[in-house]
């Protein structure tokens, strides 16, 4: 689950991080309520409005604005809220903002120039291990930096069973050329900041950029956070914190129906039993020459109405131009499967518009394809799984 700046920016400041201070506004009226109360919290002259959406990029999209008095306040906010926002990382139609962050102004003037930094904690798939991966060069796409300077990209990986060591954190502030109180304050900001990871459950922190202000302050200007879906049965405060309006419809629906679906680019819709069988599927499809439009896992209940709901979902996509179900019948058996699927392509005929490709493999996957071969529906049935893909193929052709 992916969380808003000013969600992040929370659990930051909750674990003792420094981040730079703001507050949420859904109007332009209550933006300028916001800058008011901020200016009279922190004594800051400037503002910043900052739209909040699940991409990254806003600075270039024209969604983070600088505002020098309460009239841009109200102005700026005007022009962000309600704004169809696109960025690098949005898709080409963008995102509508709902919200902005009215924050302090913290690129102000003092005795040494501000300097930005590149901070995250991430989960290294391939040791096994968290990581800090760190920059000198903050405020900028990671990504290129990687590709035109790696060697200004560091990493500190930690163990998780012995946790960051306070010499990793001291080696991140040293590699970063801090000295004095920035290097103090970046050691302390690390340790919390792992701390948050490690205790909030998540894969992602990414904070860029990490600022030290002109008075030497180490403070996350950005805030972009990640928290295991699989662990948020034991972190109801932050469930709460999830923000449907930024997911993808589909995938919401099917999240409530008890689907286990994940949105693709392809053409062909899959239904399939079991995560491990929908990877193979989806491998099968692309070896057919088709793209899976899909990752669907309908469970252990393959049952009729369970089929018609995962039909309806898989539909919703007008990408689709075929549906392959491949399930293995186990403790189900196909022919239960098998009447389940004629039982609720009869109930949703009108609304099936692309050929089905049925295959089940299984206790009674004979008996299965009969019943399917007799159904007198337009469902092309297969028993062995390299007939399925010849059948995609021949659909799709
Ligand atoms: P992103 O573009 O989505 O990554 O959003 P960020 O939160 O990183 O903000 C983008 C850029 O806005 C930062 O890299 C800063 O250069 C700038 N910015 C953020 N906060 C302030 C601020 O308080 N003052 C000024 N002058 N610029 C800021
Ligand atoms: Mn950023």
């Amino acid at each position: 689950m992916n969380l808003h700046e000013y969600q992040g920016k929370e659990i930051l400041a909750s674990f003792g991080v420094g981040v730079q201070r703001g507050k949420l506004a859904t109007s332009p009226e209550e933006a300028v309520e916001a800058a008011k109360q901020l200016t009279e919290e922190t004594g800051t002259g400037w503002h910043v409005i900052k739209a909040q959406v699940h991409a990254g990029g806003r600075g270039k999209g024209g969604g983070v604005k600088l505002a020098k008095n309460l009239k841009e306040v109200e102005s700026i906010s005007d022009q962000i809220i309600g704004m169809n926002l696109i960025t690098p990382q949005t898709s080409a139609e963008g995102k509508t903002v709902h919200q902005v962050i009215v924050a302090e102004d913290v690129y102000y003037p003092g005795d040494s120039e501000p300097s930005e930094f590149y901070v995250s904690v991430l989960l290294n798939r391939a040791s096994g291990k968290n990581m800090i991966m760190y920059s000198t060069e903050g405020g900028m796409d990671i990504e290129e930096v990687a590709e035109k300077t790696p060697h200004l990209i560091f990493t500190e990986e930690v163990d998780p069973s012995i946790g960051l060591t306070a010499f990793q954190a001291r080696n991140v502030a040293f590699n970063l050329g801090l000295t004095g109180t920035a290097y103090k304050g970046m050691v302390k900001f690390i340790s919390n900041l792992y701390k948050a990871y490690v205790e909030s459950d998540s894969s992602l922190f990414e904070i860029n950029p990490v600022l030290k202000t002109s008075d030497d302050k180490i403070i996350a200007v950005d805030a972009k956070v990640t928290i295991d879906d699989n662990a948020l049965y034991r972190r109801p405060n932050y469930a709460l914190m999830r923000d449907e309006r930024e997911e993808n419809p589909i995938e919401v629906e099917a999240k409530a129906l008890g689907l286990n679906y994940v949105d693709l680019d392809g053409n062909v819709g899959c239904m399939v039993n079991g995560a491990g069988l929908a990877m193979a599927t989806m491998d099968l499809i692309k070896m057919a020459g088709g793209e899976p439009a899909n990752f669907l896992d309908v469970g252990g209940t393959a049952d009729a109405k369970r089929v018609e709901e995962a039909f309806r979902i898989i539909l919703r996509d007008e990408n689709v131009k075929a549906i392959l179900v491949n399930i293995f019948g186990g403790i189900v058996r196909c022919d239960r499967v098998a009447n389940g699927i004629v039982e609720a392509y009869k109930n949703m005929a009108d609304q099936i518009n692309v050929p089905i490709i049925v295959r089940l493999q299984g206790t009674n996957a004979e008996i299965a394809k009969e019943i399917i071969d007799n159904s007198g529906l337009e469902v092309h049935s297969a028993v062995q799984f390299k007939e399925a893909a010849d059948k995609v193929k021949e659909v799709l052709a």
